[in-house]
């Protein structure tokens, strides 16, 4: 089987990596947790099995073919659904750091190093950056909805077995979503449980593209600092970046625009501040593009964004 949309997407402008070329291993949608604020949709495969859904010698040409179109400050591996599920990720890895140099990042919900084979196949990354937004079981369960099998405890132990053995960078997401694990108690276990971890940095992000479920939202400015200052200096708040000079270019393909909204829901605002086309241009396209019923508006806290039907 082979993926419609092609492995490759991007680069895209990562709040966390720089620009960032996305390789895309997973069926959309196919993961271990069905998280109430994942920016694709519902989970329609939850599973903790892991499977060849596609062919590692398809995804890496298909990689070296972009390498040499495109220059990015990072590969990672990321897109529709949790990446460790495909069986040959170490294969993948391996294969990736024999192509390029260039840093490559895991992108990861963190959920299965309790496995050791998604451990051994992990070291071969240079950063991993994986997700973890709840210090007791309830919330966890609530927040991620994860698949039977997995629990707060096993993730915990993968984690910090996952810190004993890897030698690179682990930046850690704390997904913050108002009224669910934002309340002081919440945040108190939280950092008792990112303690047993030990990562490099932890990054607090919060709801801002239209989540899969609705209530699901985000925090404001002041309580993100407010949970900033208590998780200390190694905390930051990650922030949408400035667009960079590397892609102001001409660089509105149709191709690539779709590409994005694939992956997630995105503003004319975004599309203008990664290609660095002006807003009127982007307008005109992404009308185009919904009078061709190629994507589709949905609206999230006021804001208008793009997403593929
Ligand atoms: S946010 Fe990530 S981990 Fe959560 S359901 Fe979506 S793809 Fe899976």
């Amino acid at each position: 089987m082979e993926k419609d949309s092609g492995y490759i997407f991007g680069p895209v402008p990562s709040r966390r990596l720089g620009l960032s070329l996305g390789v895309d291993l997973i069926p959309r949608k196919t993961c271990s947790f069905d998280c109430i604020y994942c920016q694709v949709g519902k989970t329609t495969d939850k599973r903790t099995e892991n499977k060849d859904f596609y062919e590692p010698l398809e995804i890496l040409s298909q990689l070296r073919k972009r390498l040499g179109e495109r220059h990015p400050d990072t590969i990672t591996l990321a897109g529709s659904g949790e990446p460790t599920l495909h069986k040959g990720l170490k294969e993948i890895i391996n294969g990736i750091k024999k192509i390029t140099d260039i840093p490559l990042a895991l992108l990861t919900n963190g959920s299965l190093f309790w496995r050791q084979e998604v451990i051994d196949a992990a070291l071969g990354a240079d950063i991993i950056l994986p997700t973890l937004s709840a210090g007791t079981e309830g919330t966890f369960r609530r927040i991620h909805r994860p698949h039977p099998e997995i629990t707060l405890a096993k993730v915990l132990e993968g984690l910090g077995r996952l810190r004993n053995s890897f030698s690179g960078k682990i930046l850690l997401e704390v997904m913050l979503v108002k009224g669910v694990n934002d309340q002081d108690h919440e945040i108190e276990a939280l950092r008792d449980a990112i303690t047993q971890v030990a990562p490099d940095r932890i990054q607090l992000n919060t709801v801002v593209r239209p989540p899969s479920e609705s209530y699901a939202t985000g925090l404001d400015s002041e309580r993100l600092e407010q949970i900033r200052r208590f998780f200390g200096d190694n905390a930051e708040i990650i922030a949408s970046p400035a667009p960079k000079d590397s892609l102001k270019k001409s660089w509105v393909l149709e191709r690539d625009l779709v590409e994005m909204m694939r992956r997630r829901p995105v503003t004319a605002q975004d599309i203008s501040s990664v290609t660095g086309e002006s807003l009127e241009k982007i307008n005109q396209l992404v009308e185009e593009l919904l009078s061709r019923r190629v994507i589709e508006e949905r609206v999230h806290e006021g804001r208008l964004y793009y997403t593929v039907k």
